[in-house]
């Protein structure tokens, strides 16, 4: 059994309301949206926070970030503007131990 939810998510063991899939990434809306627009754009390999990122993961930090702008130009957000957030570790606010970035506009 899995003790990660995003993981849970990954595997269809929970629903989410998806927004984008691919072989190595997931995006989906979050379920306590914290704005009109609120995506979490998520790695399918678990990676616990941004204090497991090194060299062997930076093609994936860069294919995470040029994802979520592209996500967010999809739904119109480039224009008004948005922001993205990863929270690390208790101090940063990070309730889910799976890595995530979330983007937020409208
Ligand atoms: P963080 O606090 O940065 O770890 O963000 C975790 C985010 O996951 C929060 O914004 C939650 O609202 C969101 N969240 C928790 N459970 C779910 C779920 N089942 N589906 C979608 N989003 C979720
Ligand atoms: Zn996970």
């Amino acid at each position: 059994m899995s003790s990660c939810l995003f993981c849970d998510i990954v595997d269809g063991k929970i629903p989410c309301e998806k927004v984008h899939g691919d072989e190595n990434f997931l995006a989906f809306r979050d379920i306590a949206p914290a704005a009109p627009q609120h995506i979490l754009v998520i790695p399918r390999q678990h990676i616990g926070s941004l204090n497991e990122l090194d060299e062997s993961l930076a093609n994936m930090a860069g294919e995470l970030l040029l994802l979520a702008r592209r996500i967010a130009a999809r739904e119109n957000l480039d224009a008004t503007g948005y922001r993205f957030v990863i929270n690390c570790g208790a101090d940063g606010g990070q309730s889910v131990g799976h890595l995530h970035l979330h983007l937020l506009g409208g």
